[in-house]
């Protein structure tokens, strides 16, 4: 007698389990989608403007950044990501002063840390939220940021990031 009790019980249970199971399955079904058609929807993809994805220099209106060449932000990466070089100019007057030749970046061994970023005294770097970083070999990683206006053929500043996208 116990065991059709029991036997009773547990088809109850099952049915219980079932009823609950489906309750959740049911209300995902009438739940708005809220998966996303990538790549189809790059026109209306909305990626946080926090998010980090490249370090960029800041440039002005006229293509100038702001670096002076310190090196805080090399100093405070914790795994060389960043590799700068200066050189000294003769400035009109006659003055020589130190400038920023090349400024490296690694985004390959980037950990997005930001300590570069929030280290620099100049406020010249910033995080693009341009998430479209993938390249076929590591070399393509290795950026050059500046882009150093003073030299009359030199190209352009970096476009904003969602015109940039070639994987260069
Ligand atoms: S980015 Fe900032 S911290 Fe780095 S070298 Fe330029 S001025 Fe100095
Ligand atoms: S975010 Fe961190 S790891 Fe990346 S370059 Fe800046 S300091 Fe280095």
């Amino acid at each position: 007698m116990s065991s059709i009790k029991e036997y009773f019980s547990q088809v109850g249970q099952g049915l219980k389990s079932l009823a609950t199971g489906m309750a959740v399955t049911g209300k995902e079904f009438v739940t708005p989608k809220v998966t996303e058609q990538y790549p189809e929807n790059r026109a209306t993809l909305d990626i946080s403007d926090r998010f980090r994805a490249e370090l960029t220099l800041k440039y002005d209106a006229e293509g100038r950044h702001k670096c002076i060449g310190c090196g805080i932000c090399q100093m405070n990466c914790p795994n060389g990501t960043i590799q700068l070089t200066t050189k000294m100019v003769e400035l009109p007057d006659g003055k020589k002063k130190r400038k920023l030749d090349k400024y490296m970046y690694d985004l390959g061994s980037c950990t997005f840390c930001m300590l570069c970023v929030t280290t620099c005294p100049q406020d010249a770097l910033e995080f693009t939220n341009d998430f479209e970083q993938a390249v076929f070999t590591r070399d393509k990683l290795v950026k050059q940021l500046n882009y150093r206006p003073e030299v009359p053929d030199a190209p352009a500043p970096p476009k904003p990031a969602t015109e940039n996208n070639d994987n260069k």
